[in-house]
């Protein structure tokens, strides 16, 4: 933990959040585990936030009082992606937590552009998970997911439970693959899901009209393909670095891949909003466990354990 130089007041569209919650991310144990090679330190991580605005500039475009999530990407608006509304592949997008500071602290000071106001009756507890699964709600529009779509999830983190639980919800028949029986037990957790590990996965080999790849590794995305059947997709959220598989397989049997990058802005976010505040949508088996910041040590030993769904820090004072 770092002792922070008092903020400044917030200047043109700025404004000063005090957050509430903050969610534990793959890529926030990366940063901590100095893995992340575009990430140096000092850093501070954070990007799954929500929080309060309590100072505002004199051109922000929210009011003090109100509770927001964050757009933790930012974009430039004026490149021919902005202007597309393709906000996601900006070519001037910097990342907070990750090339710029996060917001893993009590305050920090954005430019109301990149905030979001959240709906009163959206609790702290959904809103944390805006960010995350937009991410999903993202890639899940390259492919048509309704009643009765097979669907494989290969990747159990907190992307691939977020992919599991709105495939649910959107009435698909889920299966769910994770080398770790942990995440299989917690995937179960979300409702009628089948949970296995790969090597039982051999006979539904492709069977699967839709895979959503969110393991990241050239091993979950080589047995991926295998899953998809022919004229299906696979849609891949995992960043491996590099995969082998047979191009042959996918050009007989009319494969479609696809790639996916976070989401845009604010269309994904608002999506995302309207899910979570289905009360039908749970997400107690997604959300492990809520700890105060002054404990982030053991959050983050936790997040990493692989026991555990998304861990979330409370920035409340005590
Ligand atoms: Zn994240
Ligand atoms: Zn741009």
């Amino acid at each position: 933990m770092r002792e922070m130089e008092p903020l400044a007041d917030p200047v043109r569209d700025e404004v000063r959040i005090r957050v509430i919650y903050g969610g534990i991310c793959g890529s926030d144990v990366g940063v901590y585990l100095g893995k992340l090679k575009h990430a140096t330190y000092p850093l501070r991580p954070g990007h799954e936030l929500v929080g309060t605005v309590t100072h505002a500039g004199p051109a922000a475009t929210v009011k003090v009082g109100t509770r927001v999530v964050i757009l933790p990407n930012t974009f430039c608006g004026e490149c021919s992606y902005c202007q597309n509304g393709d906000t996601n592949i900006c070519v001037q997008k910097k990342s907070l937590g990750v090339n710029m500071d996060g917001g893993f602290s009590q305050e920090f000071l954005i430019s109301s552009k990149f905030v979001l106001a959240l709906p009163d009756d959206l609790p702290n507890e959904k809103a944390v998970l805006i960010e995350p699964f937009a991410v999903v709600v993202h890639a899940f529009k390259k492919v048509k997911i309704t009643k009765g779509t097979s669907v494989c999830i290969v990747g159990c983190g907190n992307e691939g439970m977020l992919a599991a639980a709105l495939a649910h919800h959107l009435g698909a028949q889920v299966t769910a693959v994770d080398i770790n029986p942990h995440k299989l037990e917690l995937v179960k957790q979300i409702g009628d899901i089948q949970a296995v590990l790969p090597e039982d996965m051999r006979l539904q080999s492709g069977q699967f009209d839709v895979v959503i790849e969110a393991g990241g590794t050239s091993s979950s995305v080589e047995n991926g393909i295998q899953l998809v059947r022919p004229g299906g997709s696979m849609v891949v959220i995992g960043l491996a670095q590099e995969a082998i598989f047979p191009v042959a397989h996918v050009v007989r049997n009319e494969l479609t891949l696809y790639g996916t990058i976070i989401y845009n802005f604010p269309s994904d976010y608002l999506q995302t909003i309207e899910y979570l505040r289905d009360p039908l949508f749970s997400v107690d088996a997604i959300v492990s466990s809520i700890m105060p910041f002054t404990s982030y040590q053991q959050a983050f030993e936790n997040a990493l354990s692989g026991k555990y769904g998304k861990v979330i820090l409370s920035f409340n004072e005590a």
